[in-house]
Parts: C-alpha cells; sequence; structure tokens
C-alpha cells in the first residue's frame, strides 16, 4: 500500500486535499492522471450499465435534499455508526465495529460506552439556521432515485424490470477514514435501482451479482482470484435489505468490500409514498396489476475501484537487468493508453511524431513526450503510469514510414507502417473488452 500512495503522489494521481494549509482527513484531489483513470472508471460503468444496455437510464439527482427526504429513509435514525472514545491519553475515536475489546488500538488507553454517530453532513439552507432549514448532504445517491421515481415512469417509455443509474457526490463524516483512498469522506458514487415485480428479485439479485462480478473481471480486468462474494448474514443486514453480497477485493490489510449488492425490496418506494402521500406505484400495462416494485441495487464508489485498481494493476520487475515499476492497468482504464515519443527533439522526428500523434488522439487517451533523453527511461515513466503502448518514431521512420510500437507488459518491440498504427492500437485496446 505504502509503495502505490507514494506512486499516486509522485506521478499525480492523487493529492491531500488544501495541502498547503495541512490538509483535510478523509478529503482527496485527484490530478491529472487521478482524473484520467477516475473518468475512465465512470465511462466504462456507465457504457456497460446504462448504453450497452436498453433497460437502464440515467438520473442526475442534486446532492442537497430536504431532512423529510432522510427522515423517510431511515437515515436520520439509522445511518449510524457506533462510536468509541479513547479516555486514555490520545483521546482518538473509533468506529466500536472495528476494535476488539476495550481498549485504545492506539495508545492502549481504556475506552468510553459505544453511542451512535450519525453520519450525516447537516447544513441550512437561506440565511437563518434553524431546524426549519436544516438539509442533508446526501450520503448515497439512491435516495434520488426513489423521489424522482414517479418522474422517470411518467416521462419515459420504462417497463418493469428497468433500471435507474445514477453517478456523483456522495458525503459521509466517517468515523475513522483511512486505507487512503478505500474510506473518504467526500467520494463520488456509481448506483444503480434496478425495478422488478415483487416475486422475481431473488433471480435478479442473483443476475445483478453475477453481472457486476464479470464487470470487474472482463472489463477492468481485476485478477479473479483476488475477489470473491461475501454473503451478508440475515442478521444484521442494512435496514432495508433482504439480502446483501458485497464484491470483495483482497486489500493489503485484509478482504474489504468492493461493491455491494442489495435487494431493497420496496422499503424506499413504500417509505416515501406513505411519507409524501404520493401514490408511486407502477401498473402493469400487460396484466393491469398494480404494485410496488421490488429493488435490486449495485453501489459501487469511484475511489475503492481506484485504489483496488491500483493495488491490483502494481508490479516490479526487471527490464534489461534494470528494476521497474510498473502498472498492468488493463487499456480500458489506463490514464494514458498510447505514447508517442520521437526517440530525439530534432524536427525531422518531432515532425512525423506529432502527426502519429494527431491522427491518434481523440480515440484514445494520448500522451506527446518530446523531451528527448535516454528512450529506455522514457518507457519506464509510461511503465510507471501504466501506459500499455508507446509508439516510437526514429531515424529509420525516415526511409521506411514505420514506427515501433513498444508494449508494456512484455517489452516486446514491433515494427509497423504508420498506415497501419491506428488500427493496430484499436485492434489491441479493444481485444481487451
Ligand atoms: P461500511 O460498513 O464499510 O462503512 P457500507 O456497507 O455502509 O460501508 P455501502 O452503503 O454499502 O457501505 O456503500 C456502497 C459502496 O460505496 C461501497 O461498496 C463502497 O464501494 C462505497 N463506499 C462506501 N463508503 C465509502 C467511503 N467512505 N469511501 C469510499 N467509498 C465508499
Amino acid at each position: 500500500m505504502e509503495k502505490v500512495v507514494a506512486l499516486t503522489k509522485r506521478r499525480g494521481f492523487i493529492y491531500p486535499s488544501s495541502e498547503i494549509y495541512g490538509g483535510l482527513s478523509g478529503f482527496y484531489d485527484f490530478g491529472p492522471y487521478g482524473v484520467a483513470l477516475k473518468r475512465a472508471i465512470r465511462d466504462l460503468w456507465w457504457r456497460h450499465m446504462v448504453e450497452l444496455r436498453g433497460d437502464v437510464v440515467g438520473l442526475e439527482s442534486t446532492q442537497i435534499m430536504p431532512s423529510e427526504v432522510w427522515a423517510a429513509s431511515g437515515h436520520l435514525t439509522n445511518f449510524v455508526d457506533p462510536l468509541r472514545q479513547c479516555l486514555g491519553e490520545c483521546k482518538k475515536r473509533w468506529r466500536a465495529d472495528h476494535v476488539k475489546g476495550d481498549k485504545c488500538p492506539e495508545c492502549g488507553g481504556p475506552l468510553d460506552e459505544a453511542r451512535m454517530f450519525n453520519l450525516m453532513f447537516k447544513t441550512h439552507v437561506g440565511p437563518v439556521e434553524d431546524s426549519s432549514s436544516e438539509v442533508y448532504l446526501r450520503p448515497e445517491t439512491a435516495q434520488g432515485m426513489f423521489v424522482d421515481f414517479k418522474n422517470v415512469l411518467n416521462s419515459s417509455r420504462v417497463r418493469v424490470p428497468f433500471g435507474i443509474a445514477q453517478q456523483g457526490k456522495a458525503f459521509r463524516n466517517e468515523i475513522t477514514p483511512g486505507n487512503f483512498v478505500f474510506r473518504v469522506r467526500e467520494f463520488e458514487l456509481m448506483e444503480m435501482e434496478f425495478f422488478v415485480k415483487p416475486d422475481s428479485d431473488d433471480e435478479w439479485f442473483d443476475y445483478w451479482r453475477k453481472e457486476r462480478m464479470r464487470w470487474y473481471t472482463d472489463v477492468l480486468g481485476i485478477k479473479p482470484d483476488r475477489l470473491r462474494m461475501y454473503d451478508h448474514p440475515k442478521v444484521g443486514l442494512s435496514h432495508y435489505s433482504k439480502q446483501t453480497t458485497d464484491i470483495e477485493y483482497e486489500f493489503p490489510f485484509g478482504w474489504g468490500e468492493l461493491e455491494g449488492v442489495a435487494d431493497r425490496t420496496d422499503f424506499d418506494l413504500r417509505v416515501h409514498q406513505e411519507k409524501s402521500k404520493v401514490d408511486l406505484s407502477y401498473l402493469d400495462p400487460e396484466t393491469n396489476e398494480r404494485y410496488l416494485p421490488w429493488v435490486i441495487e449495485p453501489a459501487v464508489s469511484v475511489e475503492r475501484i481506484f485504489i483496488t485498481l491500483l493495488l491490483d494493476a502494481y508490479d516490479e520487475d526487471v527490464v534489461n537487468n534494470e528494476p521497474r515499476v510498473v502498472l498492468h492497468l488493463h487499456p480500458n482504464v489506463a490514464p494514458v493508453q498510447v505514447a508517442v515519443v520521437p526517440l530525439s527533439k530534432k524536427p525531422e522526428l518531432t515532425g512525423p511524431a506529432q502527426e502519429v500523434m494527431k491522427s491518434l488522439r481523440g480515440e484514445f487517451r494520448v500522451e506527446y513526450d518530446q523531451t528527448g533523453g535516454n528512450i529506455g527511461r522514457r518507457y519506464r515513466r509510461q511503465d510507471e503510469i501504466g501506459t500499455p503502448f508507446c509508439v516510437t518514431i526514429d531515424f529509420e521512420t525516415l526511409n521506411d514510414e514505420a514506427v515501433t510500437i513498444r508494449q508494456r507488459d512484455s517489452t516486446l518491440q514491433e515494427r509497423v507502417p504508420i498506415a497501419e498504427v491506428h488500427a493496430q492500437l484499436a485492434l489491441r485496446v479493444s481485444e481487451h473488452g
């Protein structure tokens, strides 16, 4: 983990938020390569959850929602974690379910009794700060889908079974943020609420568990032996859930939740219908049956996928008797998919190199590296950020109208005519999913 953290800082993936003022615990900024990786994750999720399917539509609801929403959904009372504070020297606060026994894991001092702590950030709308103006930053995007359920039904052609997908910021005042961006206080959730006929929830629950696992292995290229499904025992499930499966990854600190797939029953639609007094039922146009659909929800944050991908891809090996750090990132997610590298800064090489770069930009995430200097060192820079292909323009190019494509993982180099570079790369980037 330390090595990955150091790499992300060194190469501009992630910085602590407001670092020049000492940072803010549980908040991170994403630098140039980090943004590219995040966007790739988000886009692939949207592509596979919405665009490549005919039965899921998108939604963007607000990040601030009134307290009525959170009262109805149960978050005001149930979105709590048990908190214990050290009464000894360090006074640190801990999540009670993350510590064993009654001693502080930091200083060994005694811990106080557990009390419940609500994880939602509260603020006020308008100039008066009283209870009537209280609102909350959403801790999940899901409630937007339930509150807008009727709007989507009435304004689009969806028919059960169908889904509503949303990506957007969520905020949780975590007691103990940590493990880098595994647990942060501001993050980007990607959630899909899939509405089904009441009796078909088991079937769809199983479908989505498998579908989501397949996405991690086949589309993101995560090693299957580091993934597993963990079915939550019925006791201790979230207040809205009939069954929950976590897709877990083997992190350096042990198995941990990457994504949760939950059978939310009709809990949310039911409580919002009760509290808002608006009919949220669905009329089946074929059978004329009226019912509240049940909901299967896959939910994951971009940040958690981000750290999983980096940990999964990180490797150290030896190439030409020199050690190298390499990220074996899938070409689908690599922040830079193709680096175009003229062997020297001389204009007779940079001219054709820029032509090649222009022909690739737009279709691939391309970086142009004209720094000159040792080519091996430039390859290693690209290896470290996970660039799967480097296209090198050398003096031979001026004679044979060809370039070298160098592969990150095998370090193999192949001579390819310039006219074929685009097609060859398209094949290699897309052949991986
Ligand atoms: P925990 O019990 O670990 O606090 P949870 O089970 O309440 O978490 P969910 O509500 O199931 O978490 O969250 C859904 C998904 O959102 C998680 O699988 C994870 O990908 C992501 N997630 C949740 N909390 C955080 C966080 N603090 N930072 C980053 N990602 C998070």
